[in-house]
């Protein structure tokens, strides 16, 4: 699982951080390293695009994993640069910026969007696989996600749009319920398609969203 992310325009995060002179870096060595967008490179060259606007860099890292709560301990060994700086600038997905906000005082700013779950489909090409819908029914089709795959989420079987096994919304994919289909046919499965699925429950997807797992 990957968390997909996107850089702010470099113009959105100078007016987020204003008045700020000194910030400091965070990068993320997991999934923002993965999409490209707050890796060590990428950390650098943001810490270049700041010096050239008068801001003053004063230190940065690039945490393994900045959703963890080991993030308080690259923070705590990082104190001196970290104290220094008005601002911390994040580059990594939304749960690592709210990690990083929790074990400091700081202001602490976003550079990325964080846009979806998704994995790398082709080199620094990514797409989503699950808008996370709280009632997984993956196991009636095939492994594949109807509910993000096809953009009205249909759960009963494809609308009449399709052309040629492609989708009417967007004829550059294939219809997800196309692919439900020949999957559940290579693996003699298609009875699974007669089996009407009750109406998708979307107050699972009411937020906030909190559960217990324990038993
Ligand atoms: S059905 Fe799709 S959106 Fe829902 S949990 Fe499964 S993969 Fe995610
Ligand atoms: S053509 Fe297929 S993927 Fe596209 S909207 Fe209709 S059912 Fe969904």
């Amino acid at each position: 699982m990957k968390t997909i992310t996107e850089q702010k325009p470099f113009e959105e995060i100078e007016e987020t951080l204003g008045q700020a002179t000194r910030v400091y870096l965070i990068g993320c060595g997991t999934c923002a390293t993965t999409c490209h967008t707050g890796g060590k490179a990428e950390v650098l060259q943001m810490k270049d695009k700041l010096s050239e606007i008068g801001k003053e860099v004063t230190g940065w890292m690039v945490i393994p994993t900045a959703c963890d709560d080991l993030t308080r301990e690259a923070l705590e060994e990082n104190a001196q640069a970290v104290d220094r700086a008005e601002a911390l600038l994040v580059m990594t997905c939304a749960f690592g910026v709210q990690t990083v906000a929790r074990f400091t005082d700081k202001p602490v700013y976003p550079a990325l969007n964080t846009l979806f779950i998704g994995k790398e489909d082709l080199p620094a090409h990514f797409s989503e696989i699950c808008i996370q819908c709280g009632n997984c029914i993956l196991g009636r089709t095939a492994g594949i996600c109807p509910m993000t795959a096809c953009p009205k989420g249909l759960v009963n079987g494809p609308c009449g749009g399709y052309r040629d096994g492609m989708c009417e919304v967007d004829p550059n994919r294939e219809c997800a319920w196309i692919q439900i289909y020949n999957r559940l046919k290579e693996m003699n499965q298609l009875e699974k398609l007669s089996v009407v699925q009750p109406l998708k429950d979307y107050s699972k997807m009411a937020h906030p969203r909190a559960v217990s797992t324990r038993r």
